[in-house]
């Protein structure tokens, strides 16, 4: 279950150092060489993050940040700029247009892999392969393992995935359809009502070491993991 990212790119040489340094970290890859390409992609297929060129034949890298950032679909989904201009009030529009981080060519693969690993550290921990703490709980994506205090719960498989996610993004409320795209792939025919069945068996699994009500509903909006008292 690796991360796939987007890379968008119009130069060939570029565009193959930038998936050849995320394949050989372990990531799947997808490629588009124009903003029109990186729409449809992302229209097929929801990738986990975008590495954005700020200069494509079509429109501007920063264009389609604006409209991922605009649209409910795509509003969370990281994002890190490449750029060839180093000029200091680029890097900051980007920023400030919602850019999780940026890459100034020429880089190394070194460096774009531990930028690549870090956003995703702080954006999406699910996809960082490293354990995920939250309250009381400790996620382990290696191990497959949801434990308390050292105490394991049993967790089934979608249960599992749905925990990382939300361990993720603790304290934030997300809605069925959001959780439908976010955990099971968008484009996957799985109705709402089954988030609910997800949901009550992972309070289930949680029950048996104390951590279910950190499961919480939010009624007329949807799910969270919270500390906070419901
Ligand atoms: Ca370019």
């Amino acid at each position: 279950m690796s991360a796939s990212i987007l890379v968008v790119e119009d130069e060939p040489a570029i565009q193959e150092l930038v998936a050849f340094t995320c394949t050989s970290n372990g990531f799947k890859v997808r490629r588009a060489e124009s903003v029109g390409a990186a729409q449809d992609a992302i229209r097929a297929e929801l990738p986990d993050l975008v590495i954005l060129d700020w200069m494509l034949p079509d429109r501007g890298g920063i264009d389609l940040l604006r409209e991922l950032r605009a649209d409910e679909r795509t509003r969370a989904l990281p994002v890190i700029m490449l750029t060839a201009k180093s000029a200091e009030s680029d890097r900051v529009a980007g920023l400030d247009m919602g850019a999780d981080d940026y890459v100034v060519k020429p880089f190394s693969p070194r460096e774009l892999a531990s930028r690549v690993r870090a956003v995703f550290r702080r954006r999406a921990p699910q996809h960082s392969g490293e354990p995920i703490a939250y309250g009381p709980l400790t996620i382990d994506p290696q191990r497959h393992e949801v434990s308390v205090n050292g105490a394991v719960a049993k967790v089934g498989l979608s249960e599992f995935k749905l925990l990382k996610f939300l361990a993720g993004h603790p304290d934030r409320v997300f809605s069925r359809t959001q959780l439908l795209d976010n955990v099971w792939g968008d484009h996957v025919f799985i109705e709402e009502r089954t988030v609910d069945v997800h949901v009550l068996r992972l309070r289930k699994a949680l029950a048996p070491v104390g951590a279910q009500h950190l499961v919480q509903t939010v009624r007329g909006l949807g799910y969270r993991l919270s500390e906070r008292p419901e």
